[in-house]
Formats: structure tokens, C-alpha cells, sequence
């Protein structure tokens, strides 16, 4: 019997995994344990100093792990904890007893995970008061990975010279590689760890793509492209360190900035973060190999400004459709959808300039509708408010592109017209009446406006044009309304 209308069951059927991973408390804390030792084991990669790397990626995943998931995974990372210390005691050959390694795993995971919880929560409340504002968020991500990675190292190694796995003398020339290692772990991995986990846990406590702008883009292939010329750089950039054996040729990483700002200005938030990471394991990766254990301090360095640049980057976007925004509803007459007086007034000086340069003529229409407060007080202020919408319409359609019409304020209204003499423009003003005459407020009482014509002189500005053609629109209102007048010179 043939099955109709059933699609075969997915090898992967990722909304189960995900309901699954939700519910399941126990099974959460495993495969986080696992990527949490796959992680720390890719760290151990680039160690160059005692209980010190390149970045210390794990760093980045506590902290990403607690922001999403808050305190239910506290077991994955304290086991991971306890496990890696028994592993590091096994590479320094410590000899201590078993009870004692896993007191100093457990106190070593008090410490590590304590500063990366405060920072979390207190990067999720900021998060979840003020969603929209990026940069916000980002600044205090920023200064959190900083002062928690701060706390983390020293918090950690005081626990372990307690505990024996490391000696009092040997703080002084590692405290600083390791808080700049934390902190490039949290700086640069956690905003992917983040994209990561958000994408198999859909309902986590906090998410990139919740703060607005950073739009889903769609993955293109152009983003392969610039991923791999940013490695061809990177790349570039670490052989001259490695061919001249120079400090100086070592500062070439910085140039790594460029590539990733323009990463950061035309893909998603999630490609950013990923090609964030992607270089910062290469670099790992490329002084593991190329043997630039010499540099490393820059390298630590390099991945910590490109990664803060990068996130500032993501801010541009959104800053820029915020100007945008605000631009439109500068320059917009909110009721009729025209420009604004604002608008209006830039146009004119822009189109009255280049009038005079290109000698051409420029004219001026000003119109106000007919006894429109008597509109208003029989018909209400909502009809008052459609006849003032009517009438935008209608005039617009009787204009060109390149004119520009705008609403003055009340029911008063002006035409910018370039390269326009005034007959013209008044034979565009009576246009506009004879269109007005099919007009009907409320089918009953006919909708008129009066109209002030003036052409632009060579000694002009916008503010003289606008009173003579203002006065104009006055000299049609006293000749009997409904009608549009020329300007004296
Ligand atoms: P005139 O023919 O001399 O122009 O007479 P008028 O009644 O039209 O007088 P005037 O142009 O001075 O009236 C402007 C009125 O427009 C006054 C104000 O109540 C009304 N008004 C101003 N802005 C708005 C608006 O946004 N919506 C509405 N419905 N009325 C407005
Ligand atoms: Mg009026």
C-alpha cells in the first residue's frame, strides 16, 4: 500500500534535537561538557607560557554557555573544570595525591566560572533593558569581558598556588598573558559561542539576532570570498613575521582590521562573530606552526582590537538605518507625506544656487486652502485633516520629479520649481484649480485654494522669493479666493 502524503523522516530532524536538548537538563550538560573539552583541548594547541595561550578559548564558551543558559550548566562546566585540572597536573607532572587534584579542579572551576556568571547576568539584564541600542550592549560586552577575565585570573591563579598546581614566583610573568588570553577567549569566541548555541537552543535566555538591526542576512558565497582573502592576509602577514624574524613585520596582523571592517559592514552578525573566530584560530594556529612564540603578546593583542572593532562594526548598519529613519522623518511632513519645511528650505537654497550658475529660472508657488477653518469646524478636524491630504495628492500629481512640493505648515503649502519661468508656473497653479474643481468635501462642499506666483530674481534669496509669492497668495485671497496671482517684481 502506498504511503500518500507522509515525507520520509529526516536523518537529522534538527526541531526534535532541539525540543529535546530543551528539555533534557542532563543531556544539555553532556554535549556541552564535550564541545567544552573539545574546546579547551584546541587552546592547549598555542600554550606558550605555564597555564598560559594564545586565547584561552574555554573562557569564551563559560561565558557564552551562561549568558544563553544561565546556571543549568553549571555541572558541564564544573566537571569540565575538575577534568582538565587532572589533565594539566598529568602535563606539568604534578605530583599530588587524587583527592587533592580534585579539590584544586573544583576550587579552579569556583574560580573560572564565579566572574564569567556575574558578567553574564549582568550583560543579559543590560540586554534585556535596553534591546535596542547596540552599541550599548556591545561597549558593556566589551568592558564585562575585560573586568571578568580581570577577576577570572586572578581569582584562579591565587587558587592555584593554594592548591600547589603552580608556585607563587611564577604568578608575576603569567598573570598578564593569561588575563589578555581570557580575555581574547571571551572577546573573540563567546559572541560565536553565542551564535552557536542559539542556533540549537532557539529559546535561550539571551541571542544575538534579538538586538535590533543585526538582520538575519542570507549566507552568500561572496562571504566565502572574503573569508579567504582575510586568510590569504593573515596568512601574508604571519610569513613576513616568520621570513624577517622582525617585531615590526609581526604589527602587519593589525592590517587584519580592514578585511574584518568590511566584514563587519555588509554580512550578518553571525558571519561576523564566525569570521571573527575563524581568523583568531588561525593565528592560533599559524604561531603554533610558524613557530612565533616570539610575538605572541602582539598576536594576543591583534585578536583582541579586531574583535572589538569588529563588534563596534556590527553597530554601523544599524546606525545607519537609525540616521536614515530619522533623516525620512526630519524631511517628511508626517500628515501629508510631502517634505517638511526643514526639507524644503535646504532644497531651495541647494536649486536657487544652481539656478544662478546655470542661468536658468526658478519659480516659487504658494497655496492655502479656502476657508478651511470653516472645513474644520462643520466637518470635524479628521475631514480637515483628509482635504489637506486630498489636496497633497492631487497637487502632486499635476508636478514633475524634479519639482518639489512641501507643506509650509497648517494648510499652507509651496511648490519648488526649477527651471520653471513664471508663466509656467502659473499655468501649473491653474492646473491644479481646475483639477480642484472635481473635488468634494464630504460630496457636499467644494474644495478650493488660493495661489501666489513668483520667479526667482538675480539678487533673490529663498526667504525674499517666498514673501513676494506669499504676498501674491494674499493679493488671490483678497481678489476673491479660488485663483492664483503673479508677483510684483
Ligand atoms: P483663508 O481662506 O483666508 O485661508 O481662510 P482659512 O479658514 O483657511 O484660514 P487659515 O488658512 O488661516 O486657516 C488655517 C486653519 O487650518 C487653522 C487651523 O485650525 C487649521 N489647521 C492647521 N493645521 C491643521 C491640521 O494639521 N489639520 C487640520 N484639520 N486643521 C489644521
Ligand atoms: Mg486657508
Amino acid at each position: 500500500m502506498k504511503s500518500e502524503g507522509l515525507a520520509p523522516a529526516p536523518l537529522f530532524d534538527r526541531q526534535r534535537w532541539q525540543i529535546r536538548l530543551q528539555q533534557s537538563w542532563l543531556l544539555r550538560n553532556l554535549l556541552l561538557l564535550l564541545l567544552w573539552l573539545l574546546v579547551f583541548e584546541i587552546g592547549w594547541l598555542v600554550e606558550y607560557t605555564h597555564h598560559a595561550s594564545v586565547w584561552y578559548p574555554v573562557a569564551g564558551l563559560t561565558f557564552a554557555s551562561l549568558l544563553l543558559l544561565g546556571f543549568s550548566v553549571l555541572p558541564a562546566l564544573l566537571t569540565g573544570c575538575v577534568l582538565i585540572t587532572f589533565y594539566t597536573a598529568r602535563h606539568y607532572n604534578i605530583q599530588l595525591p587524587e583527592w587533592q587534584i580534585l579539590e584544586a579542579g573544583l576550587l579552579f572551576g569556583l574560580a573560572h566560572i564565579l566572574p564569567y556568571a556575574v558578567g553574564a547576568i549582568a550583560l543579559r539584564t543590560l540586554a534585556k533593558r535596553g534591546a535596542r541600542d547596540i552599541s550599548r550592549i556591545i561597549v558593556a560586552f566589551l568592558v564585562i569581558a575585560a573586568v571578568s577575565s580581570f577577576c577570572a585570573t586572578w581569582l584562579v591563579l591565587p587558587t592555584l598556588v593554594i592548591t600547589d598546581m603552580m608556585t607563587e614566583a611564577e604568578i608575576a610573568s603569567t598573570w598578564l598573558p593569561f588575563w589578555i588570553g581570557d580575555m581574547a577567549g571571551v572577546m573573540v569566541l563567546a559572541p560565536f559561542f553565542v551564535g552557536l548555541l542559539s542556533r540549537v537552543l532557539p529559546s535561550a535566555l539571551f541571542r544575538l539576532t534579538d538586538m535590533a538591526g543585526l538582520q538575519q542576512q542570507q549566507f552568500h558565497p561572496r562571504y566565502l570570498l572574503k573569508l579567504l582573502l582575510n586568510a590569504v592576509l593573515l596568512t601574508a602577514c604571519m610569513l613576513l613575521a616568520k621570513v624577517t624574524d622582525s617585531p615590526n613585520s609581526a604589527f602587519a596582523i593589525f592590517f587584519l582590521v580592514i578585511p574584518h571592517m568590511w566584514i563587519a559592514c555588509s554580512e550578518s552578525a553571525l558571519l561576523n562573530v564566525s569570521s571573527v573566530a575563524l581568523s583568531s584560530f588561525l593565528i592560533a594556529f599559524w604561531v603554533h606552526l610558524f613557530g612565533l612564540m616570539d610575538y605572541v603578546m602582539v598576536y594576543q593583542f591583534a585578536i583582541n582590537v579586531i574583535a572589538a572593532n569588529t563588534l563596534f562594526g556590527l553597530a554601523i548598519p544599524t546606525l545607519l538605518a537609525d540616521n536614515l529613519q530619522l533623516r525620512k522623518v526630519a524631511f517628511t511632513d508626517s500628515l501629508t507625506q510631502v517634505a517638511s519645511r526643514d526639507r524644503l528650505e535646504q532644497r531651495a537654497a541647494l536649486e536657487i544656487s544652481r539656478s544662478r550658475q546655470e542661468q536658468r529660472p526658478l519659480s516659487l508657488l504658494v497655496f492655502d486652502i479656502d476657508y478651511f477653518k470653516k472645513i474644520n469646524d462643520e466637518f470635524g478636524h479628521h475631514v480637515g485633516d483628509q482635504a489637506l491630504q486630498q489636496l497633497a495628492r492631487l497637487a502632486q500629481l499635476s508636478l514633475r520629479p524634479t519639482d518639489l512640493l512641501g507643506r509650509f505648515g497648517g494648510d499652507e503649502f509651496v511648490v519648488l520649481l526649477p527651471q520653471t519661468t513664471q508663466q509656467a508656473a502659473l499655468t501649473i497653479a491653474e492646473r491644479i484649480i481646475s483639477e480642484l474643481r472635481q473635488v468634494y468635501i464630504c460630496d457636499v462642499h467644494p474644495l478650493t485654494a488660493s495661489f501666489g506666483v513668483a520667479q526667482l530674481q538675480s539678487d533673490e534669496d529663498y526667504e525674499r522669493l517666498f514673501r513676494r509669492a506669499d504676498r501674491a497668495l494674499y493679493q488671490a485671497k483678497l481678489a476673491g479666493r479660488n485663483q492664483a496671482c503673479v508677483a510684483a517684481e
